[in-house]
């Protein structure tokens, strides 16, 4: 089965000194597998000095937009941002696998609610896609955007942002944090952490308001807005989170020298695109992805972080651990799903299913 479609470089824009908007377009035959819904993204890969890259991109466009977009922010020495910034150019062609993720609540026609959504940075791409499908999707509901960026001159879409605003009068409010720059309020300038929340939720934002809430940015800052929600009675059901970043990250070459251990083995078998297959994989160490890529079988990655959920699969028989989970919800959990990358085997036998979605 095609996992990843190729996708043509229509248009790439300057969004920031560091950062671009890159519009896509898949061939027609594609175009029903590229339909995403609100805050999802895309994964690409691509070869850079001989490693094999796969990174993901959320897609800023609503769903009404009939445009496929991303916002790229380069990261110091990043090898896929800096190359997309760069070197990419309208009339390539990209490879990516078609959009995944739930970062969305279902869309609610006629609610009445408000939304409180926090970004950081190019934590933004998501939210916009977000903002601008349930501002027309949802025409009685209301979004309140609390947006943290270094300086003035970093902010990506902000134009963009402001039309939205102007457009749907009275139905979004955009607050701008600013961590460099001094602004009229003091409150406005500096970090959004613990502190900071605390002040906006005395006199800007009313908390008990919000119905549901959407977080993406850099982890402490994740981890403070949600503590702040949850401290105001928005328990996690009424959060939603997206990571791009942890510390971990695993190499692939490194993961696949590991499966060649002479220890104890354990039983995998793994159902994809249809097949089943029966492996033996080590007790530990090994991940139940790298065991699937180390013996060929062509097992969806990106992260391998345990942030995006590109590796999800569930579990139909057997006792495993997750090592890390920033990407799946409880409900997924309580079902089985697992993050193939961060799950390891505890017992002799363990089944996996990635067709099950
Ligand atoms: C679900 C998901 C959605 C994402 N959406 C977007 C998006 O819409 N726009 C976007 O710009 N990025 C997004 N990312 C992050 C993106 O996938 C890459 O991780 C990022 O562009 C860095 O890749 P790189 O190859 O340039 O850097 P790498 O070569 O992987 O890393 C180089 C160095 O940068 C550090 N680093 C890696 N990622 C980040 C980061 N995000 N911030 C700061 N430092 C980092 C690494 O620790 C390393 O030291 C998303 C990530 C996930 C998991």
């Amino acid at each position: 089965m095609a996992r990843f479609f190729p996708l043509t470089v229509t248009e790439i824009r300057p969004e920031t000194r560091d950062a671009v908007a890159i519009t896509l377009t898949p061939a027609e035959a594609d175009r029903e597998a590229f339909r995403y819904v609100q805050g999802q993204y895309l994964t690409f890969r691509k070869e850079i000095d001989g490693e094999e890259l796969r990174r993901s991109y959320s897609i800023c466009t609503g769903v009404d937009d009939n445009t496929l977009r991303i916002g790229v922010k380069r990261v110091q020495g990043g090898a896929f941002s800096n190359w997309a910034n760069t070197e990419l150019k309208p009339g390539d062609v990209v490879e990516a696998m078609p959009p995944a993720g739930e970062f969305n609540a279902p869309i609610e026609p006629e609610s009445d609610r408000n939304y409180l959504m926090f970004a950081g940075g190019s934590g933004i791409t998501p939210v916009l896609g977000l903002i601008r499908t349930l501002l027309l999707r949802e025409p009685r509901s209301r979004i309140t955007l609390v947006y943290a960026n270094r300086s003035v001159n970093t902010i990506m879409f902000r134009e963009e942002l402001e039309d939205l605003k102007n457009i749907h009068l009275g139905r979004l409010a955009i607050l701008h944090v600013l961590e460099n720059d001094t602004q009229d309020l003091d409150l406005f300038t500096g970090r959004v952490d613990g502190a900071k929340i605390k002040r906006l939720f005395n006199g800007w934002i009313d908390p008990q308001s919000v119905d549901m809430a959407f977080i993406c940015g850099p982890e402490p800052m994740m981890l403070a807005i949600a503590e702040a929600l949850r401290e105001n009675g928005i328990d996690n059901s009424r959060i939603k989170f997206e990571l791009f970043k942890t510390a971990l990250r695993r190499n692939g070459k490194a993961a696949a020298s590991v499966v060649e251990d002479d220890g104890p083995k354990v039983e995998l078998t793994i159902t994809l695109d249809g097949t089943t297959r029966s492996l033996q994989m080590p007790r530990k160490g090994v991940s139940v992805l790298e065991a699937a890529l180390a013996s060929d079988m062509d097992a969806p990655w990106s992260c391998r972080a345990g942030v995006c959920s590109t590796c999800r699969a569930k579990v139909l028989e057997g006792e495993f651990e997750l090592e890390a989970n920033y990407a799946l919800e409880d409900y997924e959990i309580e079902q089985g799903y697992v993050l193939t990358c961060q799950c390891h085997p505890l017992g002799d036998k363990l089944v996996v299913d990635y067709d099950q979605h």
